[in-house]
């Protein structure tokens, strides 16, 4: 089927085969769970939930670093697997949530920004240096650290560097992985004033992972939440903060937002702890914790109901709502 997305998944399922111990018997890890996402040309596309709900595990599938047990990644409309590696990586580049573990202690700043150049093999010495001067002075490190070592600069300066390693091959797709939880709060707004610019002077798309909503809302044009390795809901931005339909949603919200009197979210507090991923609930994962759960939800899982507005996984939606 064609399709007009940079990067899409469909149906994608992975698992991992897990024991507590050496004669404790083989379970089987359900991390990513029938993924269906589209990221469009221009999307921030935010990836939402709490730690161990699959959000790494998809990003190492989307990086090749993982293969999906089943299903499809597609990238440009060709499976991930139609092209060349070196052509994928070249396509998408991610930027991780600590600066200091990604970036080579031994190798200087200007070698660190160079490495992807040199290994495409994409120009002359002279070339490269003269790109990686421009990609520098786009994110805003100074052309004196070039001969820097990490360990020479701030949390933010680290960060920047990872972002003009990303940005150098020029890839049409970032995938931030919580790229400014590790910062400090006042770090945090020019990391993501920074990725905001250059998306709109790139023409970049993101995929952005975060546990953290206040961040998300600052950025994302899309969002995507993610539960014990299941899309429960999607839809824009606008639509996800100002119209929260599924439980779960609501509540990552409440866990944010400021009791604004006649215009805020319901506080709804979550009830029990993450559930383990080696046993899960039945029917519908959340209900051990949903303040809404009615007895069908221990029974049944909900259907995915597509409308205009996006997609929800609950019962309180069985029909779509045009
Ligand atoms: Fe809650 Fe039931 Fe909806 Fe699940 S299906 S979110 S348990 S109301």
């Amino acid at each position: 089927m064609k399709t007009d997305a940079l990067l899409e998944l469909r149906d994608v399922s992975r698992s991992f085969i897990v024991r507590n111990g050496l004669f404790a018997p083989k379970k089987q890890l359900q991390a990513v769970r029938g993924v269906s996402l589209k990221l469009m040309p221009g999307d921030v596309l935010a990836l939402v939930g709490e730690s161990g709900c699959g959000k790494t595990t998809l990003a190492k599938m989307l990086l090749d670093t993982l293969p999906p047990s089943s299903g499809q990644i597609l990238r440009g409309g060709s499976a991930a697997n139609a092209r060349n590696r070196r052509e994928r990586t070249r396509q998408l580049q991610a930027v991780f949530q600590d600066p200091y573990s990604s970036l080579n202690p031994r190798k200087t700043i200007g070698n660190i920004v160079s490495l992807p150049l040199r290994v495409h093999q994409q120009g002359n010495p002279a070339e490269i240096r003269a790109t990686v001067d421009r990609i520098m002075n786009l994110v805003g490190l100074p052309p004196r650290f070039y001969n820097s070592y990490p360990n020479q600069l701030s949390g933010g300066q680290r960060q920047r560097v990872a972002i003009a390693r990303a940005l150098v091959l020029r890839p049409e797709i970032i995938i931030c992985d919580e790229p400014t939880s590790a910062l400090d709060v006042s770090v945090q707004s020019q990391i993501l004033n920074l990725l905001i610019d250059l998306r709109a002077e790139l023409g970049l798309s993101y995929l952005f992972i975060s546990h953290d909503l206040a961040v998300v809302e600052h950025l994302a044009s899309k969002v995507a939440v993610m539960y014990l390795g299941r899309i429960v809901e999607s839809g824009t931005a606008r639509t996800i903060f100002d119209n929260p339909r599924h439980p779960y949603t609501r509540a990552l919200l409440a866990s944010v937002l400021t009791p604004d009197p006649g215009k805020g979210v319901p506080d709804i507090q979550l009830g029990a702890t993450f559930p383990n991923p080696l046993a899960p609930p039945s029917g519908c994962a959340f209900h051990p914790r949903c303040p809404l759960a009615r007895p069908e939800c221990r029974i049944e899982a909900p259907p995915n109901v597509v409308d205009e507005t996006g997609a929800v996984e609950c019962h309180l939606y069985k029909e779509p709502i045009l």
